[in-house]
């Protein structure tokens, strides 16, 4: 029996992760769980999985939650120290971190320093502190399993092999709502179009950036710390069938590659049971109901986004944690109608110009890079005309 902590349980991850738990009451137990501010599905989930601790992430919620919870069984908390408690829960072995954005970076970095085993969905994480992060996972020797589709296929692909022989890794992306939109006309969709991603159903920050690729740039870095691989030997090839979920090449010349229906349950039950595998119900996948599997280079003129990625890490330590809190709040704009969609990624570009890159020797200051990049990035939005 394994006992779990799910971060963000309300979320599309986290939602998918307790139908693992409930297809497996034999091998899964939630023992702390977490949510934003859906307290409604928050309180049904606690009934339903009857956790030691629950916390969300306002304070101020905590009386309502508390309401919706009266004759349970369960400690109750909320904010920072909540979130904290709920990750470091003496009965939990491993922690499912599935907040969206920089949020879920000090309740993960509080996980992995009480020794527990990570299932890592939030890859913003790693995105802004991949360094410290992959020496805390070596430090306290706790194991890091990716639930990102990519990166479970690729960290599937090579399990068994020598790291000197991979050659390249290549991630796949499905290119999005917009792949084969005229650039010209990107202007002009609206949100509901930019919600609607052909092959996976998300939350709304992630499929947002599904559009615009910056999710690909996001997973170049994750990867880049997951799997200890320089940027220029991961690659992107866009996929729009989404059946091959990323590939690893290797010296020789062969390729490996992982496959199966998209549906976020593989790669979560994959995380939770390794190195066993468990029945998810993810349909079979039947290869000759498609017609073909293509695949194609990414267009960085169309999707800027990508190529400010690969610009960021390059640019040193500060860059991606800036990057991603500029990206986090123009997509919020976005969402709110405040800015455009091809707006997106100039609010990143010029958060990124703004900013003189630096080393960041802690967590503390992970979050004060954040910081300044979320606030610069606000001001920028604020001077656009929509
Ligand atoms: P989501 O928006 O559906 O859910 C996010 C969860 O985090 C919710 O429970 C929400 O209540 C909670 N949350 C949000 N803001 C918070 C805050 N400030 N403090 C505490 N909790 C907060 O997001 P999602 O799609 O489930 O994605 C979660 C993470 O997994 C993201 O980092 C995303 O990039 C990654 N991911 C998601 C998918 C997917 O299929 N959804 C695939 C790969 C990776
Ligand atoms: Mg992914």
């Amino acid at each position: 029996m394994k006992h779990l902590s799910i971060l963000g349980s309300t979320g599309s991850i986290g939602v998918s992760t307790l139908e693992i738990v409930t297809a497996h009451p034999d091998r899964f137990r939630v023992v702390a769980m977490t949510a934003g501010r859906n307290l409604e599905l928050f309180s049904r989930q606690i009934r339903q999985f009857a956790p030691r601790v629950a916390a969300v992430a306002s304070q101020a919620d905590v009386p309502r939650l508390k309401e919706l919870c009266s004759g349970l069984d369960v400690e109750i908390l909320g904010g920072i120290e909540g979130l904290i408690a709920a990750a470091t829960a003496d009965e939990a072995e491993m922690v499912v971190a599935a907040i969206v954005g920089a949020a879920g970076l000090v309740p993960t970095a509080a996980a992995i320093r009480a020794r527990k085993d990570i299932a890592l969905a939030n890859k913003e994480t790693l995105v802004t502190a991949g360094h410290l992060f992959m020496k805390m996972v070596a430090e306290y020797g706790v194991r890091l399993f990716p639930v990102d589709s990519e990166h479970s296929a690729v960290f599937q692909s090579i399990e068994g092999h020598r790291s000197e022989d991979i050659g390249r890794i290549i991630l796949t992306a499905s290119g999005g709502p917009f792949l084969n939109m005229p650039a010209d006309q990107l202007g002009r969709v609206t949100v509901a179009d930019a919600l609607n991603h052909p092959n996976w159903s998300m939350g709304r920050k992630i499929t947002i950036d599904s559009a615009t690729m910056m999710n690909k740039g996001l997973e170049v870095l994750e990867a880049r710390w997951l799997f200890d691989a320089p940027v220029d030997k991961i690659a992107v090839n866009i996929h729009p069938q989404s059946i091959i979920h990323s590939m690893v090449e290797y010296i020789d010349g062969c390729v490996i590659a992982q496959l199966g229906t998209p549906d976020m349950k593989a790669p979560i039950a994959y995380a939770l049971s390794h190195p066993e595998r468990v029945f998810t119900g993810v349909k079979p996948l039947d290869l000759t109901t498609f017609s073909g599997l293509t695949f194609l280079n990414p267009d960085l003129e169309k999707f800027p986004c990508l190529g400010l990625a690969y610009a960021a890490i390059k640019a040193g330590e500060s860059m991606p944690a800036v990057m991603n809190a500029a990206n986090e709040i123009a997509v919020e704009a976005f969402l709110d109608g405040r800015i455009g969609f091809v707006q997106i990624a100039q609010v990143v570009e010029a958060t990124m110009n703004a900013h003189d890159a630096h080393d960041l020797k802690s967590i503390e200051e992970v979050l004060l890079a954040d910081r300044w990049g979320r606030d610069t990035a606000r001001n920028i939005c604020q001077g656009m005309v929509h």
